[in-house]
């Protein structure tokens, strides 16, 4: 089968589309066609060896597609389900591996194509929103790359919540997206101060949460822009790692929360992977939630995907098709 592997750390040059055996399902996995393959910036991390990996490796852990066959022990999945999941072993591939009880089914009237899209920046949007710092009607909350594929979502599902939604997004078209996906104010924070936008909206008073998926650039104005005991939800480094903190800046600050969460340990219960994901694929389904496909890359071009998600010339889902 084809796969985009990489055999060291490196840049987007590195992702290349070798022929590789098709991995054969062991106890309790089951394999699937992979129709599309979701590109996030984890994959990015895990090229770039911020994250550590064993090389070489096939890329990707977000797909959906059709099961093909299933090893010794699985119940409850069979061949010709159609599928998608966050835990693939290598989804930017003809063929992937996953454990059965890591897959979500796909209903009729959701194409795979959008499960794909949706699975992981929308289980994200979902347990940031629900669980991290859940949302109440009243709450102002402010969302960093608001047209981005978790900023789209998140906006949506916070807007959904009651809350009240400022965006931020660099650039013109990037903040129109922002309104269109439910943010009530939006700020370009390429060309404004977001913390002195932020004040301004709020006449003074602050967000009860930021959620934070760019990191370096933005980490300290989301702290001076949260309420006395408003959370920061740092769930990303888009434009890098944060500096080490003083826990006493948050004293300062206003009594603040800090968590850096991650999705793996918001649905690590298969009972929370269904129920986050069934939220998700049935909201698409009852057309109560838009998930933006930006590009349909085919999967030979997976380098040219990453650099479009590295340069911020993305808004919203950039998939790959085998
Ligand atoms: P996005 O579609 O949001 O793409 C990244 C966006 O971040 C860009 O389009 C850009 O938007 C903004 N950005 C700001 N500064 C930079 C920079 N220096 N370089 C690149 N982009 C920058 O990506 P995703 O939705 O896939 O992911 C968003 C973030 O969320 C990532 O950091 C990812 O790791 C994280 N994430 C975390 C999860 C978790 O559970 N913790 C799960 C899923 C994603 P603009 O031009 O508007 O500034």
């Amino acid at each position: 089968m084809k796969a985009i592997r990489v055999t060291a750390p490196g840049g987007a040059e590195v992702l290349r589309l070798e022929d590789v055996p098709t991995p054969a399902p062991q106890e309790g996995e089951a394999l699937v066609r992979i129709e599309a393959a979701g590109v996030n910036f984890i994959d990015v991390y895990y090229r770039t060896g911020q994250y550590k990996a064993a090389f070489p490796l096939t890329l990707g852990m977000e797909g959906a597609g059709t099961v093909e066959a299933v090893g010794p022990g699985v119940e409850g999945v069979r061949r010709g389900d159609r599928v998608g999941s966050v835990n693939f072993a290598g989804s930017y591939a003809e063929y992937a591996t996953a454990k059965a009880d890591r897959l979500v089914p796909v209903p009729e009237g959701v194409s795979t194509r959008q499960a794909a899209a949706a699975l992981l920046q929308g289980m994200t949007a979902h347990y940031l929103t629900r669980s991290t710092y859940p949302l109440r009607a009243g709450d102002t909350c402010l969302v960093h790359a608001a047209a981005g594929g978790v900023g789209l979502l998140l906006c949506q599902i916070a807007r959904k919540a009651g809350a009240r939604v400022i965006g931020t997004a660099g650039g013109p078209e990037k903040t129109a997206l922002g309104r269109s996906a439910g943010a009530h104010e939006t700020i370009d924070y390429r060309k404004d101060s977001f913390v002195d936008e932020v004040r301004r909206i709020t006449e003074g008073r602050g967000v009860q949460v930021v959620y934070d998926s760019v990191g370096k650039d933005t980490f300290s104005g989301s702290l001076d822009c949260l309420a006395v005991r408003g959370t920061l939800a740092l769930f990303g480094q888009s434009s890098g790692k944060v500096d080490p903190v003083d826990p006493q800046v948050l004293n300062q600050k206003g009594s603040l929360y800090l968590t850096r969460p991650t999705l793996a340990h918001y649905v690590a219960r298969r009972e929370e992977l269904l129920e986050r994901s069934g939220d998700i694929i049935g909201w698409i389904s009852k057309g109560e939630l838009e998930v933006r496909i930006f590009r349909e890359v085919p999967l030979a071009e997976a380098a040219e995907a990453h650099r479009l998600l590295e340069g911020r010339k993305t808004s919203g889902k950039l998939l790959l098709i085998p």
